[in-house]
């Protein structure tokens, strides 16, 4: 048991363990929860009723959550001291309970604080940021057909530019790296002398891991295809290494689950001559998200380079399930798959590491609606629906798909999408999470 400077864990609830590879979970899980700063306060009120209520309705009392407060951002200045964000008692409580929930956090701005969410995420090796995008009916879209959008990316999280190795132009570092290239690596004039410089590392540690957890994925909830989407036609041995480290993972290690697209085509052709995309009823099988071709049942792993997916997501969102994609690619694609669904008021999110789990709001603080009861706790409710899909319990999850989806039909909605339905109804916060829990059926 871990020891902690200031936490108090619940002395109701059994801690979620983790044996022969596999989770366990109690009936009465321990789970850790950060609040949130800002609206943090009013959407974690409004989701840990709706998260209780499903949980009651769905196991009739059988089993319930011990919820466990646990402090970063502004909240952990106030309990541990000024200037502490993220007091060492947070992420050694993430790991020791193994599946937590957070709200948004305040980045600290100046005095060289990182983000607490990229710190959380490094401290806890969580590798795979997961960003599942789906439509409710009922949410306004910019698009014809939102509802064909159903898919869940996979973004590498620890890697990528994003792994901050950067050098500020005119700095003796800056210098140094740059004559190295230029003298040693013969790197010509297209570096420029005054240019900054940044790394992007990207290895098969970092790509295999993830590549795993979204086959796995797609294995579980027997999903027609995974795609890598890269840029590996500039970035070759970072992107393109990217996409050739995934199909080597997906054919070594899952082979009896998958069959590449190169190998659908030269299977057809080898047969009759005729391209998956030329047999009769191809593209209704297509539209109906199946890729096309016979592919026996397995998973069909693909690649598509990045600038042209985001046409795909627009014009044939429904040829794709699982998107498995470094960090940056990653970073654009889940915000403007969002877009498509609704925005990110609605988007769940969570970072995934081994074993341990943390779920979070993907939009920030809005700190102008603080304490007003106002904002759209959706993106933090959906949050805790896929984790309520990772302990197993889909029950809860369901419970809340459904129930959403019917406070949204009825036009019951916060000020971010009252102002976008004609006709409907503002709610507050609160009123937003009761409506849920009086149509949760
Ligand atoms: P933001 O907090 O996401 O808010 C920007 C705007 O988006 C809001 O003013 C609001 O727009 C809309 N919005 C966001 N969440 C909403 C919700 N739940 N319901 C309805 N509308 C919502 O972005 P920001 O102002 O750039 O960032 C504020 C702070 O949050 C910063 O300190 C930033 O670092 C931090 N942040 C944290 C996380 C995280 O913890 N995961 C993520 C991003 C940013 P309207 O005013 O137009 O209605």
């Amino acid at each position: 048991m871990a020891a902690f400077d200031k936490l108090v864990p619940p002395t109701q609830g059994t801690k979620i363990t983790v044996k022969d590879g596999k989770l366990v979970i109690p009936d009465n899980p321990i789970i850790p929860f950060i609040e949130g700063d800002g609206t943090g306060r009013d959407i974690w009120k409004a989701s840990n009723r709706i998260f209780d209520a499903a949980v009651a309705k769905a196991f009739g009392g059988k089993r319930k959550v011990a919820w466990f407060e646990i402090y970063a951002g502004e909240k952990a200045n106030q309990v541990y001291g000024p200037n502490t964000w993220m007091p060492a008692d947070t992420p050694k409580a993430v790991q020791e309970y193994v599946v937590a929930i957070k709200g948004p956090l305040t980045t600290p701005v100046g005095g060289g604080f990182r983000s607490l969410n990229v710190t959380m995420r490094q401290v806890l090796n969580l590798y795979a940021c997961v960003r599942p995008v789906r439509y409710f009916k009922g949410v306004p879209s910019p698009v014809r057909h939102p509802e064909r959008m159903n898919i869940i990316i996979f973004r590498e999280n620890t890697e990528d530019v994003y792994a901050g190795i950067e050098f500020q132009q005119g700095t003796a570092e800056c210098n140094k790296i740059r004559d190295f290239l230029k003298q040693e690596l013969k790197v010509g004039p297209k570096l420029r002398d005054d240019a900054g410089i940044g790394i992007k590392p990207i290895s098969p540690t970092g790509t295999k891991q993830l590549v795993r957890k979204a086959i796995r994925w797609a294995i579980a909830k027997k999903l027609p295809s995974v795609t890598f989407m890269h840029k590996g036609n500039i970035m070759k041995f970072t992107e393109g290494a990217f996409k050739d480290w995934g199909y080597e993972c997906a054919t070594q290690e899952f082979r009896d689950y998958v069959i590449t697209e190169a190998e659908l085509w030269d299977q057809a052709m080898a047969s009759d001559g005729v391209t998956p995309i030329e047999k009769p009823g191809a593209f209704a099988q297509l539209r109906n998200g199946k890729p096309a071709g016979d592919s026996g049942g397995r998973i069909v792993v693909k690649d598509r380079i990045a600038d042209s997916m985001f046409q795909q997501i627009l014009t044939r969102a429904d040829e794709y399930q699982v998107v498995c994609t470094p960090n940056l690619n990653g970073d654009y694609l889940s915000d403007a798959a969002a877009a498509q669904v609704g925005g990110l008021g609605m988007a769940p999110g969570a970072n995934i590491g081994d074993f341990t789990a943390l779920f979070e709001a993907t939009h920030g603080t809005a700190p102008k609606y603080a304490d007003k009861d106002v904002i759209n706790p959706s993106s933090l409710v959906l949050s805790g629906c896929m984790m309520f899909e990772y302990l197993g319990w889909d029950e809860v999850a369901n419970l809340i798909y459904r129930a959403m989806e019917a406070t949204i039909n009825q036009k019951r909605v916060t000020y971010d999408l009252h102002r976008l339905i004609e006709g409907a109804t503002k709610l507050r916060t609160s009123e937003f999470a009761s409506a849920v829990i009086e149509n949760m059926k």
